[in-house]
């Protein structure tokens, strides 16, 4: 049994008391902030990083997608995550195209805060997140830790955006993680960052054989790289840095997104692994004969973690069925994108699907069982193992925290809590500020892209 010992009995500060607390500050934890805030809702978002943007900023993931139905047709995602897109291009950090983004990773981060400022929305950096406070079956805010040392921060409402469900497991709130049978999640990622890159030549070599699984094997064969990875998860490239690649390569399994000992120890092996690389790419791939490494990502990246057990719980089943719901709030439409959780390259779950799949995100996902005004948007929503392989790219979670957090500043104002929120009014809110839910929402987004001349 672990030893104990006793926390002081102290009297905690109130640090602030606001409408709507929103711990974590990912492109869900972002968007939730924000829509909250629009709404009127006195809004304060807690990050332990230095900026908001998750995995696509402090996570060195230069790359969102899929704003489009699957082969990049139709635009399904709108509102505030499609604003964060047109935001970076207008200003210059990045590209739109097909569906996705490529960007540099300060635009995005100055964007955010730019976004943030004008609304009014309350931002505290550098502060974790650290327990619930639970009253009588409902969350009433929570402690936090930060320089100024341990306070409370009152809310009405509290949206868990950590990507791991901190706050809702605090709370008492039902969670899995992992996949069934042996509970192993996903690998984590270190992303880093090249310079000195010659792309044009890059693309040429790539070309048909986009993971080049052949070259890593030959690394591996002539003793020149360690077997911890067999294809390319992606090179993201920014036209505005055209010298400079974010690699998404390193491979750590056996990671456990809630230990800390674990996330240290996955950081310190995907920094070595990144280093690694380095003469690995400068010998075998042409374009990267000066490669030099810029930077490894402050975030590690975690692709899977606690999933709460929500009103309802979205299946890879239903999500290759298309199925239709009432209280859709949003779409997805991205492959199921399973990695080996113990081993190298992909798992055998991965599902392609025909060009134009997309399906319906149910508010019941975000709106976790017993426990009352919380709601939990982004990678730690209430589906399966194998649906959050789809369900867990930005431009999802980031309309998923749209959703939370017009839902939150509506339950305030109809005095009811988020599980009761009249759902409609909900769905009409959100098309109202540009999300797309519906048939109709992408007939409007359609007309709108045509209208423009380019993002
Ligand atoms: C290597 C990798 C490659 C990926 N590739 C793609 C891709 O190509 N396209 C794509 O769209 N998506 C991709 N994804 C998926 C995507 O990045 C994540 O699923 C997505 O960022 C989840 O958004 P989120 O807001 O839920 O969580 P995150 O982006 O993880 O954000 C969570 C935030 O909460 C903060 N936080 C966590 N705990 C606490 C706490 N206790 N207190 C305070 N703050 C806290 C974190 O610092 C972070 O800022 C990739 C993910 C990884 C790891």
């Amino acid at each position: 049994m672990t030893p104990t010992v006793k926390e002081l009995d102290r009297a905690i500060p109130v640090a602030d008391e606001v409408d709507v607390l929103v711990c974590g500050g990912g492109p869900a934890g972002f968007c939730a902030a924000l829509a909250a805030a629009r709404a009127g809702a006195r809004t304060l978002l807690v990050e332990q990083c230095n900026c908001m943007g998750g995995i696509a900023t402090a996570g060195g993931h230069n790359h969102l997608c899929l704003y489009t139905d699957w082969g990049g047709g139709r635009r399904v995602v709108g509102g505030i995550p499609f604003e964060m897109v047109r935001r970076v291009v207008a200003a210059g950090y990045g590209v739109y195209r097909g569906g996705q983004i490529d960007f540099e990773l300060e635009g995005l981060k100055l964007a955010l805060e730019q976004m943030a400022a004008e609304a009014n929305l309350k931002l505290l950096y550098h502060t974790l997140f650290s327990d619930a406070i639970v009253d009588g079956g409902r969350i009433a805010g929570a402690y936090i830790q930060n320089k100024s040392g341990r306070q409370a921060i009152l809310a009405g409402r509290v949206i868990d955006c950590t990507g791991d469900a901190d706050v809702a497991a605090s709370a008492g709130a039902p969670w899995e993680m992992g996949r069934p049978g042996d509970g192993a999640v996903q690998p984590c990622t270190l992303m880093f960052t090249i310079g000195g890159v010659d792309w044009p030549r890059v693309q040429a070599f790539r070309k048909g054989n986009y993971k080049l699984e052949s070259v890593w094997a030959a690394a591996q064969a002539a003793g020149d790289m360690e077997p911890f990875q067999s294809q390319i998860m992606g090179w993201w490239w920014t036209p505005t840095r055209p010298d400079q690649v974010g690699v998404n390569f390193t491979h750590m399994v056996g990671c456990d997104p809630t230990s800390a000992r674990s996330i240290t120890d996955a950081t310190i092996e995907g920094r070595r692994q990144a280093f690694h690389m380095i003469p690995v790419f400068r010998k075998y791939i042409p374009g990267m004969e000066n490669a030099y490494l810029i930077s490894t990502a402050a975030l590690l990246g975690t692709r899977e973690s606690r999933r709460i057990l929500g009103e309802h719980v979205l299946t890879d089943d239903e999500i290759i069925a298309r199925t239709a719901w009432d209280d859709s709030i949003a779409y997805g439409s991205f492959f199921i994108d399973v990695h080996n959780c113990t081993g190298p390259g992909m798992d055998g779950e991965t599902y392609h699907p025909e060009p134009g799949f997309k399906y319906q995100i149910p508010y019941r996902c975000l709106v976790p069982r017993g426990i009352d005004n919380l709601l939990v948007a982004g990678r730690c929503v209430s589906v399966s193992h194998r649906a959050l392989g789809s369900l867990r790219v930005m431009p999802q979670c980031a309309a998923m925290g749209e959703a939370a957090g017009a839902a939150a500043a509506l339950s305030l104002e109809a005095g009811t809590t988020p599980r009761a929120v009249d759902v409609a009014t909900l769905q009409d809110r959100l098309r109202t500020a540009g999300a797309i839910l519906d048939d109709a929402g992408i007939e409007a987004a359609e007309a709108e892209d045509k209208a423009a001349a380019t993002y």
